[in-house]
């Protein structure tokens, strides 16, 4: 398998040479192959949202480097030059539709390509598409985005990172706040662009349901270190371990697990186990 990231001794301080500075990554070495579905738990402040912020080089490492593609991260970083990365790694961050401004659905998907510098025709076309794989209407396209629905609001707002065509795809909780129908459109979205794309997934969650049904290579961390890192299967098949770090498996989850339901089983979901 071809590598996708790779994070090599990473550490990352906030407010360094302060009163307040907090190790947030604690010598971090990661690997993440190209298409596949990683999710990444753990405790809030356990340093998640610094760990997926260092692949677009939101953040850069104080020490140590991330290589991405052809991009190596590292202190010396600078803001110049990014466009290709932040193409290649696409961010979804927590409550997307906090973000939405356009007029209309349609012209707030396009921004993100147009601003690339893509012409209004393919910008066009690549958000036609984007908003076609996150299932929203033609008939919705001239709307103000303000005015759709909760999850309809969040689709567009995903639309406008897929519109950029990433190859990687970040996504901090997306499914938060949804209800259980929002939530399965949101993860049957991610797990199509990951099967039928091949867009390597990066996936931030609390939902362990989410983990065993639909990641390959599961991430726990815990105060700024990664203290497991393997398939899902291995990873969970402790539940002693699990415990230590208070992560518990939710019945249906243990059943799918046990039933050796993982990644791709679909059109098999977890409430067909509830
Ligand atoms: P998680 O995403 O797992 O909740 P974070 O990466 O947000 O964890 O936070 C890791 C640690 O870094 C926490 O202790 C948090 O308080 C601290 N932290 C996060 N962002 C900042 C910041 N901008 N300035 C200072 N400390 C921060």
């Amino acid at each position: 398998m071809d590598k996708e990231i790779s994070f090599s001794n990473v550490n990352h301080v906030y407010e360094p040479n302060s009163p307040l500075a907090k190790l947030a990554l604690n010598g971090v070495n990661l690997d993440i192959d190209k298409g596949s579905f990683v999710a990444i738990i753990g405790h809030t402040g356990s340093g998640k949202s610094t760990l997926i912020q260092h692949i677009n080089a939101l953040l850069k490492p104080t020490s140590g480097s991330v290589q991405v593609g052809n991009y190596t991260i590292t202190s010396k970083t600078t803001n110049k030059n990014l466009k290709q990365l932040r193409q290649h790694v696409g961010m979804v961050f927590q409550f997307p539709e906090k973000q939405l401004f356009a007029e209309s659905v349609l012209k707030d998907v396009m921004f993100g390509p147009q601003n690339y510098g893509k012409s209004s025709h393919d910008a066009e076309d690549a958000a036609k598409d984007a908003l076609q794989l996150v299932n929203i209407d033609e008939e919705l396209f001239d709307k103000s985005p303000f005015d759709l629905s909760g999850g309809q609001m969040r689709r567009v707002a995903i639309a406008g990172v897929l519109a950029m065509q990433p190859d990687v795809l970040i996504l901090d909780e997306p499914t938060a706040g949804l209800d259980p129908e929002g939530h399965y459109e949101i993860m049957q979205l991610v797990n199509k662009l990951n099967v039928e794309r091949h867009v390597t997934i990066i996936l931030v969650t609390h939902q362990m349901e989410d983990v065993v049904e639909y990641a390959s290579q599961v991430i726990v961390m815990e105060d700024g270190k990664i203290v497991s890192d393997g398939k899902v299967v291995d990873v969970f098949s402790d539940p002693n371990w699990l415990a230590t770090k208070q992560l518990t498996l939710p019945k249906a989850a243990q059943f799918a697990l046990d039933l050796g339901i993982g990644q791709n089983s679909l059109p098999l979901t977890i409430d067909d186990l509830a």
